[in-house]
């Protein structure tokens, strides 16, 4: 029996690697210890990279890391961490584009999924009578999986605003865009999935087959098992989408816009909206931002004198996809969704552009913020679910006597709503009590000298929060004890913690949220 601490153990197995080529393999104890160990690096460069993510708020450094050559080494390193007197932790990390440590794993060891990545872990398959899908590895990224589907006329429905993100990442959280009010988050657009337990069994699930984990698993912050293998619908893809962008001065009206657009686009299947979100501006800085260079320069000076004068302009921005049979219909159909709105006249602007330019609207703006050194900068983030019936108080209470007055945002702020039907209570995501709430999210960069000043403006908003009994809900959540987790979860916390119990015993996987582990 091995019985030292972690990291010496970790040295030991890589010491194992060094001596391998001098040993008969036989005198090895055991096989998948070593196949392990040979993946495994605890070389600064792997734990630094490891041991930070996104946020640039949190470091962590684990043991060792492992980068997988196959989705056994994953299985053996489960089945090693629970035979260890003390169980090791692991996380399973994506692109590290959370913000708050959550794919670390402190002392413990960090999987690189990318690792796995080769171009025959996406494939398309299915015909026209029974529908397409697309097999992907939990490490393959978004844009990768656009890429190779496009190749067959086909996409995925459900998206989020930025696609170098893993599919194991964000269906681990929910997934979610201006599509999601029509199409549900990206985590009710998966029809299957392989996930590897916390006790190292290999699994296939779906709705009807082993159900619990595969519900569980969809939001479920990492906390029940490693997602390999998921499969998502496929429906042809249109090739252009015309892009609007109109500017209110008034946040009810906005909003009722907002609500009245979702409400009837939400379960049209004709003619209907494709994408909608919505924005604040407020500050006399040009009015695109990295997320997306949208506003014509002629009218950037004149909009900006709108935000100086009111303080707050509220953006809708809305997407239609369209194709060359569809093409003769858009305008029609779009001035007919857009009719009656209640935006300033003059202040409608529109874009015409392809499909994957506009999924990959925001990866210009994050090429360009790297050029420039600010891409790798702190980003003290809050993402919140804000019911529908507190949204106007949010607005004064919020984006009026927080945010403006502390004059401490820098970042997009996006406002938009979506419907709490096409989300599946039975997953561990957890949305507001309402049939219509907000995403609201608080894209903040900072220096990495004055993130936690920024980062109180985080806490100031969730305290105004509370003190009203807003019932607002964190999405990419962070708590730091188990009875905010508890609370977080509501009603499903109970189910949380059996599932928890069944699939990942030792509570070793996924240690970055402190859920289970402190
Ligand atoms: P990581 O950060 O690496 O991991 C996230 C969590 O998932 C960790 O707990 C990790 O342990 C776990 N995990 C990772 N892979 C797996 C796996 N295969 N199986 C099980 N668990 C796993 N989110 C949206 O919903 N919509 C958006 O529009 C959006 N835009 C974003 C834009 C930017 C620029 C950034 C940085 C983030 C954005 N996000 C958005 C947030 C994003 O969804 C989360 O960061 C999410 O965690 C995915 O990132 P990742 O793939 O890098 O996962």
């Amino acid at each position: 029996a091995i019985n030292f601490s972690i990291p010496a153990y970790f040295g030991y197995m890589l010491s194992i690697t060094r001596l391998k080529s001098f040993i008969p393999k036989s005198l090895f104890p055991d096989d998948d210890i070593t196949a392990v160990a040979t993946n495994l690096r605890h070389d600064a460069a792997a734990l630094n990279s490891a041991a930070t993510d996104f946020g640039h708020m949190v470091t962590d450094p684990p043991a060792a890391v492992l980068f997988p050559s196959s989705i056994n080494d994953i299985i053996s390193l489960i089945k090693l961490a629970n035979s260890r007197p003390v169980p090791f932790n692991i996380a399973a990390k994506g692109c590290g584009h959370s913000v708050r440590g959550q794919a670390m794993a402190l002392n413990g060891v960090v999987v690189e999924m990318a690792s796995l990545n080769n171009p025959t872990r996406i494939s398309v398959s299915g015909n026209a009578s029974d529908g397409f899908f697309a097999d992907v590895g939990g490490e393959q990224m978004w844009i990768d999986v656009l890429n190779a589907t496009l190749k067959h006329g086909l996409a995925p429905t459900s998206w989020t605003d930025y696609l170098y993100l893993t599919v194991g990442g964000t269906l681990s959280n929910a997934g979610i865009s201006g599509q999601t009010f029509r199409y549900g988050p990206q985590i009710s657009n998966v029809v299957e999935l392989d996930v590897i337990t916390g006790k190292g069994d290999l699994v296939s699930c779906s709705a009807e087959r082993n159900g619990q984990l595969f519900h569980s698993v969809l939001g479920g912050l990492g906390q029940f098992g490693i997602i390999v293998r998921a499969r998502i619908p496929l429906f042809p893809a249109p090739n252009r989408v015309k892009w609007v962008r109109m500017l209110y001065t008034n946040f009810s009206e906005f909003t009722e816009d907002q609500e009245r657009l979702i409400s009837i686009n939400g379960s049209k299947q004709n003619g209907a909206l494709d994408y909608l979100e919505g924005l604040l501006l407020m500050h006399d800085g040009p009015p695109d931002n990295w997320r997306s260079s949208f506003f014509p320069p002629s009218h950037h000076s004149t909009i900006i004198s709108l935000v100086n004068q009111h303080s707050i302009i509220y953006c809708l921005e809305v997407a239609k996809y369209y194709d060359h049979t569809s093409r003769h219909t858009l305008d029609k159909e779009l001035n007919d969704s857009l009719d009656g709105l209640r935006f300033l006249s003059g202040y409608k602007f529109e874009k015409d552009v392809s499909y994957v330019e506009f999924l990959n609207r925001v990866r210009s703006g994050e090429l360009s913020l790297k050029s420039q050194g600010l891409w790798d900068v702190p980003h003290p983030w809050l993402n919140l679910f804000v019911p529908k019936s507190r949204i106007a108080e949010f607005n004064s209470g919020v984006f009026k006597d927080i945010v403006l007055k502390r004059k401490m945002n820098s970042g997009p702020i996006l406002v938009y709503p979506m419907n709490r039907s096409k989300w599946d209570d039975r997953m561990t995501a957890v949305i507001p009590d309402e049939e219509v709430f907000y995403t609201i999210g608080f894209l903040n960069s900072s220096g990495f000298d004055d993130w936690e000043a920024m980062d109180e403006v985080n806490k100031e908003i969730l305290r105004f929060c509370n003190s009203v009994d807003m019932k607002i809900k964190q999405y990419l959540p962070h708590y730091r004890t188990q009875a905010d987790w508890a609370n977080h979860f509501g009603h499903k916390w109970k189910r949380i913690q059996d599932t928890k119990k069944q699939f990942d015993p030792n509570m070793i996987l996924s240690p970055g949220h402190k859920i289970f582990n402190f």
